[in-house]
């Protein structure tokens, strides 16, 4: 007899990470249902977590709203809910690992003064840093590859040349970018499946994990879903909430994840279905989907 756990088979865990800026859309269910789907297809645990690092922007009614959401439509996070506002030592405690790198360097530049560089930063700062500051991390010739399962192989060759990202803002609020990946990291997340306009961003996180010495959990990206002017739906163009515990809700947004089910009775029953049907395959290479005619009323 042996409790020896097989070494090579990776265990699943996944998340969802909404920000509560608004109640939940129909996109964001979407991205909910494909990293729930992925994990409880391989028997991961998923998880969810409240990205409310931006605390101009988050509010905490929103955040009750959606995971009352995601309870109606059975989506429940396998472990308590990290909130990341709750956090903000830890993003500080690796921010200052940068700091001891010299990486990282303060800055108090105006959008005025960034303008003749395009909005990006130079490597170099003249700030007076007497002064409420952020935090930039430095620009980096890394280029970074990896093979998203849904994208193909992926190719970031310029994307930390020529900016310097903001980690930790003037008003004290850290970066999506810098909180994203601490959590991910310390919650043991393996797999991320997220929406297509979050390609983006996976250079500056691979280059945080990388500078951290931490091994970057697997990334693949969905469609995402857009209006018809080709825009994401998201709570900035005015996506509407969705109903609570709605099956039809449920059928059409399992339809962009290209999972057709035959008239399920229950909301319980069409997740079973969908766990065994979902087929990332399916979505190879679209980066975009634009809302269904029949589906307009979700924006
Ligand atoms: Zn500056």
């Amino acid at each position: 007899m042996s409790n020896h756990v097989n070494s090579t088979v990776p265990i699943y865990r996944g998340r969802f990470a909404p920000s509560p800026t608004g109640p939940l859309h129909f996109g964001s269910l979407v991205s909910a249902l494909a990293s729930y789907l992925d994990a409880k297809q391989q028997q991961g645990s998923w998880v969810i977590r409240i990205e409310d690092v931006d605390g101009t922007r988050c509010n905490a009614r929103f955040a009750e709203q959606i995971i009352d959401t995601l309870s109606s439509y059975e989506l429940h996070s396998d472990e308590t809910i990290r909130v990341q506002s709750l956090h903000h030592h830890l993003y500080e405690q690796q921010l200052s690992v940068l700091k001891k790198q010299r990486i990282v360097f303060p800055c108090n530049c105006t959008r005025q003064s960034l303008a003749k560089y395009n909005g990006s930063h130079p490597n170099k700062c003249q700030s007076n840093i007497e002064k409420p500051h952020s935090w930039r991390l430095q620009t980096s010739p890394a280029i970074y590859e990896y093979k998203d399962s849904i994208q193909g192989h992926l190719v970031f060759s310029d994307d930390l040349k020529s900016n310097c990202p903001v980690l930790k803002r003037k008003d004290g609020f850290f970066s999506y970018q810098l909180a994203v990946v601490v959590d991910d990291h310390l919650q043991n997340i393996s797999h991320l499946v997220r929406g297509a306009d979050l390609i983006e961003t996976t250079a500056q996180q691979l280059h945080l994990y990388h500078l951290f010495g931490w091994t970057a959990p697997s990334v693949c990206h969905i469609p995402l879903i857009t209006n018809n002017h080709g825009d994401k739906i998201s709570k900035q163009n005015h996506a509407k909430p969705i109903k609570n515990k709605h099956l039809p809700t449920l059928l059409r947004a399992l339809h962009y994840l290209k999972i057709d089910l035959n008239s399920p009775t229950s909301i319980t029953e069409a997740l079973a279905l969908a766990i065994e049907a979902w087929d990332p395959n399916k979505l190879q290479g679209i980066k975009n989907l634009p809302l269904e005619e029949q589906d307009l009323h979700f924006i």
